[in-house]
């Protein structure tokens, strides 16, 4: 078994879907497609539940009859043939008339999520239907609501998962190819619900890590995981090859193109992770695997959205016993902490949820004197980082030297070196950071095309 998946941009268009039929189309392998909601669809359904919680109930339902319209130009476009087009048109106002039913009360929580959920049911849906009605390949549709499944404490059920998605495929023993939707679950109480943001790629990961996949494929819209973040920093190149573990804390820290938890189930089960371009479908991408390269700093990633704290206490800290009754405060609260660093009077921490920081203040204040600093980033430079490899920490600092740093982090795994910066130096850290540590592409990432193409020049003594 293979997962695929495929990303918003993927899906994103009419033309992009007829290339996603193609891109996995191979009769003799045995496939789950994931996919994620159109591009826009779920920022859009974000901003409807924003619109009916604030009230303005005109805005939000001429938002949800623009994407109504919207989404029946896409199936008129996608589905040349009247009878299977008239069925989609029928299932299409079904799901926004559900949709509009939500603006009838007050939006719940719950009813937040079901309206969330809806981007990945329609792509899916409408991809399925061009698939076997058009087409006329075999497909079936995996409903993600009847296998992905959150325990009571938020995290995917994975015995749960293994069981019912098991049990599923089982009913089709003959067949090749199932789609179906990704970030879309239950939680404990059997209630619609979300993997968060960008959660398509945890899916993948957690269905490939319950059927014992061979590979999982996270197709996207470029050409592999980039050393630097392409969006605010020149001259990115991508990885050719990283282990489980540098991709983990690259997708923890900031690197936007894989949901921060979804290296682990894929870790857990030793399954090869390729990162791939849909654009682009034979550039190399990225392959996430135990293996691990030579490089001392192979990549950059950056968290936005930190909370520093730091708590200054004279009496207490060296006496045994005090980081356990200050840890044991963020636990109540289950908030958890990134970074740490520690002095003989002083401790300093980092968190990415602060939604209950005012009472973890309160409570912490009874160990000392505490200072916060809010709107920080923590940077983090991810490679082979052993002491054989030394002076890594030295470029770094090297590079940054004109800007101030708030925390650093160094020797936790050997893997990291993390430095906590205001958000508003972050983009100049990154661009540092790149012009200091990766002044040119190491020769495995060259594409083979590439490669041979250098090569061929070589010999040709140009
Ligand atoms: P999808 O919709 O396919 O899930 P995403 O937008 O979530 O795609 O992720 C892909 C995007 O991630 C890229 O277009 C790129 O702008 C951004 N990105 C941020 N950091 C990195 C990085 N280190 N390497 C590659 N892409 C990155
Ligand atoms: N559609 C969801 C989002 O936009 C999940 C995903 O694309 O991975 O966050
Ligand atoms: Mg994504």
């Amino acid at each position: 078994m293979k997962v695929l998946k495929f990303g918003g941009t993927s899906v994103g268009s009419v033309q992009r879907m007829r290339d996603v039929a193609e891109l996995i189309y191979a009769p003799e392998l045995r496939r789950i497609v994931v996919l994620s909601a159109m591009s826009g669809t779920t920022n859009t359904l974000v901003q409807i539940t924003r619109l009916l919680h604030d009230g303005d109930l005109t805005a939000a339902t001429s938002r949800i009859e623009i994407m109504r319209q919207d989404y029946h130009m896409v199936a008129r476009e996608l589905l040349p043939d009247e009878t299977v087009a008239a069925a989609a048109l029928k299932q299409l106002d079904s799901i926004f008339r559900a949709i509009f039913d939500l603006t009838r009360q007050p939006l719940s929580a719950s009813g937040e999520r079901v309206i969330l959920a809806q981007g990945e049911l329609l792509s899916t849906y409408l991809f399925h239907q061009y698939y076997t009605g058009i087409l006329q390949r075999e497909a079936v549709l995996l409903p993600a609501l009847d296998f992905m499944r959150l325990d009571a404490d938020d995290e995917p059920d994975a015995p749960y998962i293994r069981e019912h998605l098991a049990a599923q495929l089982a009913l089709h023993p003959e067949l090749q190819l199932f789609v179906t939707q990704g970030y879309i679950c239950r939680n404990a109480q059997g209630h619609i619900d979300n993997l968060k943001r960008g959660g398509s790629d945890y899916s993948a990961s957690l269905i490939g890590a319950a059927t014992d996949a061979t590979e999982i494929q996270i197709w996207t819209d470029i050409d592999g995981l980039h050393n630097n973040d392409p969006r605010v920093v020149p001259n990115t190149y991508p990885l050719r090859e990283l282990s489980f573990d540098e991709a983990a804390e690259l997708a923890y820290f900031g690197a936007k193109i894989l949901h921060p938890s979804s290296v682990l189930p894929a870790r857990q089960y030793g399954i090869p992770v390729r990162l791939l371009n849909t654009m682009q479908p034979k550039a190399p991408g990225t392959l996430i695997s135990s293996k691990t390269g030579q490089e001392a700093i192979k990549a950059v990633a950056a968290k936005d959205g930190i909370t520093a704290i730091n708590v200054k206490s004279s009496r207490m800290l060296l006496a045994h016993g005090f980081l356990r009754n200050l840890f044991e405060v963020f636990e109540r609260y289950r908030t958890s902490i990134d970074m740490i660093t520690t002095s003989e009077v002083a401790v300093s921490l980092t968190i990415d949820n602060a939604t209950h920081l005012p009472q973890i203040l309160e409570e912490l204040r009874r160990f000392g004197t505490v200072e916060v600093d809010e709107q920080q980033t923590i940077i983090c430079l991810v490679g082979n980082l052993v002491q054989a490899n030394h002076g890594s920490a030295y470029r770094v600092f090297e590079a940054l030297k004109d800007l101030p740093m708030r925390m650093i982090s160094y020797g936790g795994s050997p893997n990291n070196i993390s430095v906590l910066v205001h958000t508003a130096d972050k983009v100049q850290a990154l661009r540092a950071l790149n012009d200091g540590l990766f002044r040119t592409a190491p020769p495995s990432t060259f594409s083979k095309t590439e490669g041979e193409l250098a090569l061929k020049k070589l010999l040709a003594g140009s």
